[in-house]
């Protein structure tokens, strides 16, 4: 397979992009160096086409979970396509903004407003923003991942290994202003002692967190949150950019049946397109008239169409159920490859977010095997899977077919086989801190 198109596009962004990209996840190291084709021509369903004319059957990260119903769907794309042609922008504002608002106030029956932004990032600023000027208190407990701005990496000031139990292992939070110090308190899910010693010790006013991302809550962990806030009279906020439409109509949280006073959808929301949304209480979501919350391209109109589309379109579907059932039919086949070839491996994720990790020091090199030979054989693949409803049984059954002798490589390497004699390249980098 030729991706010397990609690779050699690669090598020029990073002479003129820091990094290459925009966006970690992307980044080809973190995939298979030197050898990730590294841009797309074309997408569609769960298909991608890459620079060298590669035609490849995304099992990995889907857009980083951006396209629950596949790229390019149809429907979506016609309403994107019908905003293009009567008008993305205007002095007026679009009416779509509107029906979306009321759309995520219906599924959510806690929820009064809304406020709209393009990306996740900036939906976890605004409620911050917001939770802060209701409770007139600065700091927040956090637990997950919330993007990259200043009040979240600041939880990294005082001890750099603050976010390390959050996606972010050893980030260096270099440029976020050293005052903010001691405004953000980390704590471990399903911890709920550590939660509220901090809530004892500090004078917090928000709590904000994801509902849940590799582990389930534990021991009624939501539940007890939830009564710890309004106790204290804590904005409670639940951070659904990942999980939300995964597995129900909404926000995960419905599942458990705890209700927030405010959250946060994005990624899946637009099918593609950028839109993000913060839902809250009314009393809270109105303190965003006591600050300044205001954005031109949060006005644009092919963000509220798409997501119109997209509700629409799942809620027919009922896409959620369909991706729940695909990523546990995907975990059932790693765990049969898994015991077929006795390898140790650990599962993680919600099933529409699946993932496993070999338990090997090797476990870099194996995912990087993995990558190497499935592209080899046509699939963007590495041990996770965002899933899509384009993930039909026969593309997993294909999927598996191919992953079979790759797991029978690995079996080898743990009998003494040099790994690094099966690796065409360097290995992919494991975390953020190895990665500039
Ligand atoms: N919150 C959560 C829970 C997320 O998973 C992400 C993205 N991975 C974000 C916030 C940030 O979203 P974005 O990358 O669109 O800024």
């Amino acid at each position: 397979m030729n991706n010397n198109i990609g690779s050699g596009l690669w090598k020029r962004a990073k002479n003129v992009i820091p990094g290459g990209n925009m966006l970690l996840s992307k980044r080809p190291e973190m995939f298979l160096p030197d050898q990730w084709p590294a841009y797309f021509n074309k997408a569609k369903g769960c298909k991608v086409w890459d620079l060298d004319g590669n035609e490849l059957i995304d099992m990995s990260i889907m857009g980083i979970g951006t396209n629950i119903l596949g790229y390019g769907h149809p429907e979506v794309d016609e309403a994107v396509q019908a905003t293009v042609t009567s008008g993305n922008m205007s002095t007026l504002n679009c009416p779509e903004e509107v029906y979306l608002a009321e759309k995520l106030v219906e599924l959510h029956s806690w929820a009064d407003m809304v406020r709209f932004s393009r990306s996740g990032g900036e939906a976890n600023s605004i409620a911050i923003r917001i939770a802060r000027a209701f409770s007139g208190r600065d700091k927040v407990a956090i637990c997950g991942y919330h993007g990259w701005h200043d009040w979240y990496l600041s939880a990294n000031l005082g001890d750099d290994k603050g976010l390390d139990g959050h996606l972010l292992p050893g980030l260096n939070p270099l440029g976020v202003p050293r005052n903010l110090q001691g405004t953000v308190f980390p704590f471990s899910y399903n911890n709920f002692e550590e939660l509220e010693s901090l809530v004892n010790l500090h004078d917090i006013g928000v709590i904000k967190m994801e509902v849940e991302r590799n582990l389930g809550p534990k021991d009624n962990f939501l539940h007890k949150v939830r009564k710890l806030a309004t106790e204290r009279s804590i904005v409670l906020i639940f951070d659904e950019c990942t999980s939300g439409f995964r597995e129900t109509f909404g926000g995960i949280h419905k599942k458990y049946d705890v209700e927030p006073d405010m959250a946060m959808f994005g990624k899946a929301l637009g099918n593609g397109y950028a839109i993000a949304a913060v839902i809250g209480r009314r009393e809270i979501m109105n303190a965003a008239q006591n600050t300044f919350i205001s954005s031109t391209f949060w006005t644009e109109r092919i963000g509220p169409t798409a997501a119109l589309k997209t509700l629409e379109v799942m809620e027919r579907e009922k896409s959620w159920e369909k991706i729940t059932q695909t990523g546990n039919s995907i975990r059932q086949g790693w765990k049969i490859l898994a015991d077929k070839y006795a390898l140790p491996v650990k599962h993680w994720g919600l099933p529409a977010l699946t993932g496993f990790t070999f338990e090997s020091p090797q476990a870099l090199e194996y995912k990087s095997l993995i990558s190497q030979e499935m592209l080899a054989k046509g699939y963007l693949a590495a041990n996770s899977v965002y899933v899509c409803t384009e993930h039909t049984k026969d593309v997993v059954d294909g999927y598996f077919d191919s992953l079979d002798p790759i797991f029978g490589l690995i079996r080898d390497c743990e009998d003494g086989r040099d790994v690094s004699d099966l690796l065409n390249g360097p290995v992919c980098h494991g975390g953020f801190a190895r990665l500039n």
